[in-house]
């Protein structure tokens, strides 16, 4: 039976990276893919160009249960050092907002790297390889594969979450974690569409394809940013967003005119054009099929000088707090990501190691650790494979 000094389960960006960092520590690696090909989730990322990581990656980019658990990792593996390997390989990249770096090409330059890091360091990639069992056989893990017995002195969960099932992903590395006496928090969607109520659904529906400026709150977080009406409901950065902090039944405000006062605006708009009404003074600022629908189902379209000021009060705060209650989430089938994981209070938040089990380890995301829409997920990919590849 082959003995390894490290198997890793998962060839996506964390258990790659971890890959490359134990492979140049002359570890003898074994990384076992069971889709197909290694990466498939950067290659589909960022539209295709994979927002590989973001200029200001902070602690509080982070959700989860134990807000300090990443500090250490992210700490140690900064944007510079995954940017210093772009850079060896001559991958050409941009800024796109906020610090969001992507590939000016194609996010399979990346994963071409990261093989590329891997063969460099000796690691074993197989693909296509099936788990069916693995036991902890004191001081190593022995499992049985497609390909035969295998055995390790350590092993790395690096499956990923439960997002995009389509892709490969897969409930294994909760399961494993489980059978090792972990903690699994809850896990749900994040980054995600959110959709209407059947009622919303009828009203807001052929709005689909609209899009525009927003800000949503929810539970005391707020995002700005674009949102997207779709034709199940809504959807863009800001919204996807937000999805990570909104949870069944919980309300959204959207403010549809964020930065305007809008009170003010239309008090001056009433002197200046008060033949005007209403929904066309409106489609100055919002998507005019918008205005139209919020005039027809809410505020009415009367020439302004009818509305007194209790009623622009309340089309101001109704523009400025929309609130809105989601049916649900497009679930795990559209998810960038999955929120909760393997709890970090039984991990080393320096190594990634299981502190229960000597020579286990769990990176990624199927670690509870859910970062923001922006590259701060391959952030968190990078920094805690690259953590625990240095302590293998
Ligand atoms: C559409 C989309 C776009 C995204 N865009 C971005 C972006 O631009 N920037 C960003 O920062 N983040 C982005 N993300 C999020 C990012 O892809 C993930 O956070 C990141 O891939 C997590 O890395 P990981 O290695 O932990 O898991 P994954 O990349 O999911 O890798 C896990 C791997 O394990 C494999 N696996 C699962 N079960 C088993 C098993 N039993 N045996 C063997 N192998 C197994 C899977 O097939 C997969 O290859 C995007 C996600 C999606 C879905």
């Amino acid at each position: 039976m082959p003995l390894w000094d490290v198997v890793i389960i998962g060839g996506g960006a964390a258990g790659l990276m971890c890959a490359i960092e134990a492979g140049k520590r002359q570890r003898r690696v074994l990384l076992i893919e069971h889709s197909n090909r290694v990466g498939k989730k950067i290659l589909m990322s960022g539209g295709g160009r994979c927002n590989f990581t973001n200029l200001h990656v902070r602690p509080d980019n982070f959700l989860s249960a134990n807000p300090h658990f990443c500090k250490s990792a992210l700490a140690r593996y900064s944007p510079w050092d995954f940017i210093a390997m772009v850079e060896r390989h001559s991958i050409a990249y941009h800024e796109k907002e906020s610090g969001q770096l992507f590939c000016d090409q194609s996010s399979k330059l990346i994963v071409n790297m990261l093989v590329a890091e891997c063969q460099q360091a000796g690691v074993r990639i197989e693909v296509g390889c099936k788990i069916t069992t693995v036991e902890h056989r004191f001081p190593g893990f022995a499992l049985e594969t497609s390909l035969g017995s295998v055995q390790a002195s350590a092993l790395v969960v690096a499956s990923g979450g439960l997002s995009i099932p389509k892709m490969g992903a897969s409930g294994f590395g909760y399961e494993l974690a489980k059978r090792f006496g972990h903690r699994i928090l809850a896990t749900r969607p994040a980054l995600v569409p959110l959709i209407f109520t059947e009622e919303d659904l009828e009203q807001y529906r052929d709005l689909s394809g609209i899009g525009l400026l927003a800000e949503i709150r929810c539970n005391n977080h707020y995002f700005a940013g674009g949102m997207l009406f779709t034709h199940r409901g809504i959807s863009g950065p800001a919204i996807l967003q937000i999805s990570s902090y909104w949870q069944l039944s919980d309300e959204l405000g959207i403010n549809l005119l964020p930065g305007t006062d809008v009170l003010a605006w239309l008090t001056e708009r009433q002197r200046s054009r008060p033949s005007a009404e209403l929904r066309t003074v409106l489609a100055e600022c919002l998507p005019k099929r918008l205005a139209q629908r919020l005039c027809k189902l809410v505020f009415g379209s009367f020439p302004l000088r009818q509305y007194s000021q209790l009623e622009l009060e309340a089309v101001a705060e109704r523009l400025q707090y929309w609130r809105f209650y989601p049916k649900g989430t497009e679930g795990y089938r559209t998810a960038e990501v999955t929120f909760g994981g393997v709890n970090t209070d039984e991990l080393s938040s320096a190594t990634m190691a299981s502190k229960k089990v000597p020579g286990l380890y769990f990176i990624g995301e199927v670690v509870d650790v859910t970062g923001h829409l922006g590259g701060f997920n391959f952030q968190w990919a990078w920094a805690s494979g690259h953590a625990a590849g240095q302590a293998l």
